[in-house]
């Protein structure tokens, strides 16, 4: 069991507040909202609920300095600053990783490596493209008036409002905080209401860093109330979202609205394809690996296994195998390999969905909806069979570690079931046999393929979604078109 570091209990014991212009605040309502250790199911902070007069102060703060000596920063100058917090990160990382386990309930190993480790390097890697944003120079064919000389520059788009979700809660601060700064945008961001710890001791390490007050706000409350609200302000130039497909649809609308630039990172349901040649041991070993990861509480999870025919019985069997040994327990264990889900109503959602699929017809070849000892908001990793392409549990998001598994035949049919969804965020295809992978690839409808692997991702590899899974691409050079806008000069001379 991992030994709690004294600076988390002591960040825990603290009174919080939202992070506004460089200052810790109260809401304006004193409204607070209590956090939970969902390995044990009880509170462990409250933080401020803040409500729209809390946003309209975040939304001031961040134009006042995306208006003043932010914007005459050097790009050499935002790249320190980013370079120097993501060497906070990694100095403080083990006491953010605690904290994310301690709230979001995922194994320590997790948030280590992969909370704190991928966040550095994200963070690293866009300090580089500080210095890198370009426009191009245009020939023009004008026959009047010229000769021309024309060219585009990029420049920030603005004031970032950025709404992130509870299955990464530091990596997806990092996903938006750092292109924001890069592209030398400001932004307000608003955490999950689940997930709000690891946020607010970011704000302080940005302030930390040397990033200007304001540049870098933190606004904790409720979705319906701060989300709302920061997704409508006529003040934001740019709304950045990760989330569910539903509240997505609620963001893109609000920001229609004032003509506000959105990027959605949405739901998935993504497919698993295992191919006859593959190893029946590897392919459940990925299988596992693709939806289990992070109890399945991720947009990629590999939630849809679909096996050629000849091997299904060997891969499903060997995958119920794997999920039945995992051991089930708290995060801070870094021996159990199942961990909560993030919160009560997670747990009651997923073990719906299971009872829903049994209803539907479909058997448990491992878990099912039964409760877990102890009072933390466990679900066991589960497999079902005998379902129908079109049972809800193959439609629709779970979001926890349950995957449904379907035989097929050949590639084109497995090609439509693939794309029978109303999602199109990833998908892995599991071969040697470089043809059909190849054939298969054109087929599938998903912003990224996977082969031989699931759910890798690498600050150099745009991320996005096709269909319902989103709009616009996160990460690689793609990053900068959601954080800058495009100005054409043309000059007679
Ligand atoms: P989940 O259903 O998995 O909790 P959500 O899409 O509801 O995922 O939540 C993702 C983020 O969106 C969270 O920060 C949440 O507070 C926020 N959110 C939820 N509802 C709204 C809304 N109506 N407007 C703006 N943000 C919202």
């Amino acid at each position: 069991m991992t030994e709690l570091l004294p600076q988390v209990q002591a960040f825990l014991a603290r009174r919080h507040g939202l992070h506004i212009a460089g200052q810790c605040v109260p809401a304006r309502s004193g409204a607070t909202l209590p956090v939970y250790n969902p390995a044990e199911g009880e509170v462990i902070a409250h933080v401020p609920a803040a409500a729209a007069a809390d946003v309209d102060r975040a939304v001031a703060a961040a134009r006042a300095a995306f208006t003043g000596a932010w914007s005459r920063l050097r790009p050499a100058e935002r790249e320190k600053l980013l370079l120097r917090l993501a060497e906070l990160i990694e100095a403080h990382g083990e006491e953010l990783a605690q904290l994310e386990t301690l709230n979001q309930g995922k194994s320590i190993v997790l948030s280590r490596l992969l909370e704190v480790g991928h966040s550095v390097e994200f963070c690293r890697y866009m300090a580089g493209w500080a210095t890198k944003i370009e426009g191009s120079t245009l020939d023009l064919s004008i026959p009047i008036g010229g000769p021309y000389r024309a060219f585009t520059v990029r420049e920030p788009v603005g004031v970032v409002g950025a709404i992130i979700p509870w299955n990464f809660p530091l990596i997806m601060a990092l996903w938006k905080i750092a292109p924001t700064l890069a592209c030398g945008c400001t932004v307000v961001l608003k955490p999950a209401e689940e997930t709000p710890l690891t946020a607010l001791r970011l704000a302080e390490l940005c302030l930390e860093a040397g990033i200007p007050a304001g540049v870098v706000n933190v606004v904790t409350g409720y979705g319906h109330e701060a989300g709302a609200a920061l997704a409508r302000h006529p003040g934001i130039d740019k709304v950045a979202f990760t989330g569910s497909t539903e509240v997505g649809k609620l963001i893109g609308q609000a920001a229609l609205d004032n003509m506000t630039r959105f990027s959605l990172e949405l739901g998935g349901k993504s497919p698993v394809i295992v191919l006859e040649d593959m190893d029946p041991a590897q392919a459940a070993a990925g299988a596992a690996g693709a939806i289990f990861f992070n109890q399945g509480q991720v947009c990629t999870a590999g939630s849809r296994l679909y096996v050629q025919r000849r091997r299904f019985a060997a891969v499903t069997e060997a995958l119920a195998e794997l999920a039945a040994g995992m051991r089930i327990g708290p995060g801070l264990d870094p021996a159990n390999q199942i961990n909560p889900l993030v919160s009560k109503r997670q747990q009651e959602r997923v073990c719906g969905y299971i009872e829903l699929g049994l209803a539907q017809g479909a058997r448990t070849l491992c878990g099912g909806a039964a409760a877990v000892d102890g009072p933390g908001y466990f679900v066991r990793p589960t497999v079902l069979v005998d379902v129908a392409q079109n049972a809800r549990v193959v439609q629709e998001e779970i979001f926890g570690p349950v995957v449904v598994a379907m035989p097929f035949d050949d590639l084109d049919e497995v090609a439509a079931k693939a794309n029978d969804s109303a999602y199109g965020l990833g998908a892995s295809i599991w071969s040697n046999d470089l043809r059909r992978v190849l054939g298969l690839i054109p087929k599938i409808k998903a912003g990224t393929i996977w082969v031989n692997s699931h759910n890798m991702i690498d600050p150099n590899m745009p991320f996005g979604g096709f269909k319902q899974s989103g709009i616009g691409r996160e990460m690689g050079r793609a990053v900068l078109d959601l954080y800058t806008e495009s100005k054409s000069v043309c000059i007679a001379y």
